[in-house]
Formats: structure tokens, C-alpha cells, sequence
């Protein structure tokens, strides 16, 4: 009978449209949890005409999700004997991308994953690619048109995600700037050919971070080299950028640093160097990255999750096992849902309390569970009594 009632008082407060009130000033939302009772505040009153409006869905996740952040290294031609964890036989990468897809895996950017914008399409599994120690020519090579040539890691990547959209196209990339040539070192031109790969995969969503100039152990390194380590290389990848005349992609990179071996310095003060670190833009360290094998698989968990931490983000080095398990243990992985939230006035997309109202409306009606909401840059938790803002990003 209560169901009845609340029911019969939710088509009632619908089918009235209910006109929120109009804030003075747009509020903008902030990245503190803002706790929105789902109690309706405004009083419904009739409009005369419908305001401009776009229907929008959210990207939910009935639990929270984890993902494994796997870890490439380069590539080897299929007359190599076998793959190993820093060499994968394209042939049994192209096997892997097919495996993963047809598990139902689909990408997220780990920039995305920081943020809180874990959207990957309905019914899937999310999954985290990264890779170390670039650049080699056998993870990219661009052709004279600017190209990227196929026969090369991200590039086979980049072919199987023309065919597989669904699957998703985006790498964290570790770089080592410093202790090699590419693509080859008698090229004069080495430079300009390296810097024009990095832009591409910039512009293509293979972002690039810091994996020190030239792969120190810094267990046994100390804080003067650890700083010069991890200086010249952003120096030298804001060098190459601006070859290229592409200074203008300086602006997005970020400070994410994956730990050479994964080992974090022995002593105190080399951490703190470590941790204290910031790029020539002044930027402070965003991420750490760990790395470890698929015998002790470590989940990265969401951002909001109190097992987060950003410092200490784990990664499975990728060899052949490692996607076994994943392709065997897809059932550990969180599936996305879908929620179909109806139209939204356009004056109100960005307006976080009315979105929050309106989630609270429409969650049940539509058949919604509870759980994780991502809404456009905003991610909310949706419980029974209660939707919340967890976070907002810019786009
Ligand atoms: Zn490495």
C-alpha cells in the first residue's frame, strides 16, 4: 500500500514537470561529497512551453568497480622463440586484444579512471592499458603520411580498435626519453621522427608520463639523481614537443610517474624527492605507479574507494598468463549497466543539485539499481534515500 502511494506521488510530481527554482548565480559544483536529500524542494508548477531539453543516461555500476591496470613493455616478431613479460610476440598480442575483447573487457583511460570517469559501453568489463620503457620502434612508427605503421604494438592496437570501436583505444605510456635512440640512432633526424610519434599518440589518447630518463633503480639512488632523473625527462619530452612546433600540447600533460622495476627509493629523503616532485610546469605528482605479476594481482580500485591510493597505484607486468587469468576470472570484473534518466532542461545539464533531483526522480522508475552514477562529468552515489556528488571534473 505504502509502494502504491509513493508510487502514485511520483507519476503525480512527473507528470507535473516540476519547474526547479531558478538559482541566481549558476552554482559550480564542488568535488566535496554535497549530501542532496531525495526529498522534492521545489513546488511543481506547470510550464506553458517545454524548455530546450537533451535526454541523458548515466553509466552505472551497481558495485563498485575494480580494474587491472596491465603493463606492456615492447614487442617481438613472431620468429621469436617465446613471450616474456618485456617482450610480447605481436602475434600473441593481436591473440590477446581478440581474448580480451571477447571476454568482454573495454578500455579505460587511466586518466579517466583518476578522474572518476569510468564509462565503458553497457555490459562490459572495464580494463587499463598501459606500457613501459618507450620508445622503441616496435611499440610505434609512424609511415610517411604520419601514419601509424601496423606492424608495431600500439599500432596493431590501433587497427584491432578500428574493427572493435567497442573495445576502446587508450594507453598509459611510461617513457624513457634518455637511454636510447629512435628509431634508429644514425637517423639525424632521430629527434624530429621520435617527436612526431609522441604527438600522435598524444593526439590519439596514448598519453605520456614519466618513467625517468633513463630507468635508474632508485632503491639505490640518490635525491639529487633521483630529481635529475625524473626532470630531464619531462625537459626532454617539452624539447621534442616543441620540434614538432606542438608546444601547445604542453598544457595537458600530467604528472604520473611509473617507478623503474616498480621500486620506490630505500631511503627517506629519496622518497620525499619522489614525492615531492614537480614538472617544469610546476605541476605536483598526480600518480605513482607500481608493478607486480599476475601471480598477486592487485586491483586499482575507484578513486572515491578508501583503498585508493593514488601514490600507489598497482599494475600487472603483461606476459601471457596474465591475460589468461584475466580471460578466466572475467566474473571478478564489475559489468556496466545503463540508466536511460529522460530529458534534462539544457540550462540545467551542469546544474549538480538539479541533477542530483532529477537522478533521485527517475532512478526507480526506469528500473535503476542503486549504485555508482556516472552523469556527464559527475559521479554520483545513488542509494535508496540519498543521491550524493562524489566528484566533477572538467572535460
Ligand atoms: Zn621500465
Amino acid at each position: 500500500m505504502r509502494k502504491i502511494f509513493f508510487f502514485l506521488i511520483m507519476i503525480l510530481l512527473v507528470s507535473c514537470s516540476p519547474e526547479p527554482e531558478v538559482l541566481e548565480t549558476p552554482v559550480p559544483p564542488t568535488a566535496t561529497a554535497t549530501r542532496i536529500p531525495n526529498t522534492p524542494t521545489s513546488t511543481p508548477t506547470p510550464t506553458a512551453t517545454p524548455l530546450p531539453s537533451t535526454s541523458i543516461s548515466a553509466t552505472v555500476w551497481e558495485n563498485d568497480p575494480f580494474a587491472v591496470v596491465l603493463a606492456y613493455h615492447q614487442f617481438a616478431e613472431n620468429h621469436s622463440p617465446a613471450s616474456s613479460s618485456v617482450k610480447m610476440r605481436f602475434e600473441d598480442f593481436g591473440n590477446q586484444l581478440q581474448a580480451l575483447f571477447d571476454s568482454g573487457y573495454s578500455l579505460v583511460s587511466l586518466e579517466d579512471w583518476m578522474k572518476g570517469n569510468i564509462v565503458i559501453p553497457e555490459g562490459r568489463r572495464p580494463l587499463i592499458f598501459s606500457m613501459d620503457d618507450l620508445f622503441f620502434r616496435n611499440q610505434i612508427l609512424l609511415d610517411d603520411n604520419g601514419d601509424i605503421d601496423p606492424n608495431t604494438g600500439i599500432g596493431m592496437h590501433w587497427e584491432f580498435y578500428q574493427e572493435h570501436p567497442d573495445f576502446g583505444f587508450s594507453w598509459a605510456l611510461f617513457t624513457n626519453l634518455g637511454d636510447k635512440f629512435y628509431p634508429v640512432g644514425d637517423d639525424p633526424n632521430w629527434r624530429e621522427v621520435l617527436a612526431e610519434a609522441i604527438v600522435w599518440c598524444l593526439e590519439h589518447g596514448a598519453m605520456v608520463y614519466n618513467h625517468t630518463y633513463q630507468h635508474p633503480d632508485f632503491r639505490i639512488s640518490t635525491p639529487k639523481y633521483i630529481q635529475y632523473q625524473l626532470e630531464e625527462n619531462d625537459i626532454f619530452l617539452r624539447e621534442l614537443l616543441g620540434i614538432a612546433g606542438r608546444e601547445d600540447l604542453i598544457h595537458d600533460l600530467k604528472n604520473i610517474i611509473g617507478l623503474p622495476f616498480g621500486e620506490r627509493p630505500d631511503e627517506y629523503a629519496g622518497l620525499q624527492t619522489l614525492l615531492d616532485y614537480t614538472t617544469p610546469e610546476g605541476v605536483p605528482v598526480q600518480g605513482i605507479m607500481e608493478i607486480d605479476y599476475i601471480f598477486r594481482v592487485k586491483y586499482l580500485p575507484p578513486m572515491y574507494h578508501e583503498e585508493y591510493d593514488a601514490m600507489a597505484m598497482p599494475r600487472v607486468s603483461t606476459n601471457l598468463a596474465a591475460v589468461d587469468w584475466l580471460v578466466e576470472n572475467t566474473a571478478e570484473f564489475e559489468q556496466a549497466q545503463v540508466c536511460d534518466l529522460g530529458e534534462v532542461p539544457d540550462i540545467y545539464l551542469d546544474d549538480v543539485e538539479y541533477l542530483a533531483e532529477h537522478i533521485s526522480f527517475t532512478y526507480t522508475q526506469n528500473d535503476c539499481p542503486t549504485g555508482v552514477y556516472v552523469v556527464r562529468n559527475y559521479l554520483f552515489s545513488v542509494s535508496e534515500n540519498l543521491v550524493e556528488l562524489i566528484t566533477s571534473w572538467q572535460e
